[in-house]
């Protein structure tokens, strides 16, 4: 059996902080806007125009001038003639006078001498003779100045700044870079994250596993994870346990990644080689967290590209994910708020753990007469992502205790929810 060898053993506050102190952000690219969801923008966007660039209709129905209708009453109507009609895209070149009304859709430019709109449901037009040309429409209300007008300019002024550096680009401010005519966008580049899978073990999911094999789990919920946290996946072919295998694989990965994810081989195990290969290539960080699940976290940099070396447990790997990558990626594609919401809420039920370690256990939080509760889900082994999968949040038991009773009050990080968010 091969010798042990000596594991740097941090907290999990010590591990994460000296784990994200080493990741930077990256540098910006210029991506086409209706490709920028989502991502941080890196310096801050003007207008070209003012939007709306005209005055004009919130709706369907008569521009006029106020003073026409400003005695106008059910007993009392004013009637009005209907000169021209003006459709969302048409331009009225004329002048409105007094007495004259044109029909305007929303959206249509308010015509010159006009100064409110009254939509079409609050009038009623008269019948003409079949051979009149003339259009006559009933106002039986008065309608102030402005009325049913949007301005121009009334979201952005031309030159104003419409979006600043560090903002997320949502939906919406995708649509608000369309109007303001932002077609190019510099935004923080995504992470290219290169996912490596150890074991002699493992097999693709379209085969049937013949003995002592298992399918590979990890490299593709680690892939959905990287994807859901906004990077880009170089999915590499899984590595069999030999440490020429997995020195070969993290070189390979470190010259074409910006971030390299190994699952398995971290342990103490005959066949683990992640932690020799990462010490012979580069820069060894730490190779072992006080928490649970998921012990054996090995990171380091290879070549310059920062290495997270993750257990091979499913479950561990996953969680190892959400608490220490996740964070890594987002920083590097730009964000500033790195942690999901965490939410207090009251223990179910009585919880055992070890002292000294740190236990994150998926659970269920929900609010019961307005109290957040929260219960354990499902089976806790570290094999086993079902589990996860039906969790919204993460038990966060410290190092300190080594009993929680039900009726406690603890921390839950809540999974389902984005950085940044208040809960
Ligand atoms: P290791 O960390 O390599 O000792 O692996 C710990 C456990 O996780 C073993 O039962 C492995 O078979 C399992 N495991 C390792 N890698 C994967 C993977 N990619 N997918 C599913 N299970 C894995
Ligand atoms: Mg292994």
């Amino acid at each position: 059996m091969r010798q042990t060898e000596t594991h740097t053993e941090l907290s999990f506050d010590k591990a994460l902080e000296g784990w994200l102190a080493h990741i930077e952000r990256l540098d910006p690219e210029i991506v086409a806007f209706s490709k920028a969801l989502g991502r941080i923008l890196a310096r801050d966007l003007h207008s070209d125009i003012d939007v709306s660039p005209f005055d004009n209709s919130a709706m369907d129905g008569f521009a006029l001038r106020s003073d026409d209708i400003t005695f106008a009453t059910k007993g009392s109507p004013v009637d009005l003639e209907v000169i021209t009609c003006i459709a969302a895209g048409d331009y009225w070149e004329g002048e409105l006078q007094s007495g004259q009304v044109a029909r305007i859709m929303t959206g249509a430019p308010i015509p010159t001498g006009a100064d409110t709109v009254v939509k079409a449901e609050d009038t009623m037009p008269l019948p003409c003779a079949a051979d009149s040309k003339i259009d006559i429409v009933r106002f039986s209300l008065p309608s102030p100045k402005g009325f049913n007008i949007r301005l121009k300019g009334e979201e952005i002024e031309a030159g104003e700044c419409v979006l600043k550096q560090g903002e997320c680009l949502s939906p919406a401010a995708i649509g608000l870079l369309a109007a303001t005519g932002n077609a190019q966008v510099p935004v923080y580049r995504q992470p290219v994250v290169g996912i490596i899978s150890t074991g002699e073990e493992l097999i693709p999911v379209t085969e049937l596993p013949v003995r002592g094999k298992i399918r590979n789990t990890n490299s593709h919920s680690l892939a959905a994870q990287a994807q859901a946290a906004g990077a880009k996946v170089q999915q590499y072919e899984n590595i069999s346990d030999t440490l020429d295998d997995t020195m070969a694989a993290f070189k390979k990965a470190s010259a074409e990644c910006d971030l390299i994810i190994s699952s398995g081989g971290v342990s103490v195990g005959d066949f683990d080689f992640v932690e020799r290969a990462v010490r012979q290539m580069g820069d060894l960080h730490f190779t072992s967290v006080k928490m649970r699940p998921g012990k054996p976290q090995t990171t380091g940099t290879i070549g310059g590209t920062p290495f997270f070396g993750l257990p091979g447990n499913p479950a561990s790997a996953y969680l190892g994910f959400e608490l220490f990558i996740r964070p890594a990626i987002l920083k590097m594609a730009g964000h500033t708020l790195l942690r999901r919401p965490v939410q207090s809420a009251v223990l179910e039920h009585d919880i055992k753990k070890r002292l000294g370690l740190r236990y994150f256990m998926r659970g269920e939080v929900d609010l019961v007469d307005g109290q957040a509760v929260v219960r354990l889900v499902g089976n806790q082994s570290s094999a086993l992502l079902s589990s996860l999968h039906k969790a919204n949040c993460l038990l966060v038991l410290p190092e300190e205790k080594t009993q929680l009773n039900a009726g406690c009050t603890i921390d839950c990080i809540r999974l389902d929810i984005e950085e940044g968010v208040k809960v």
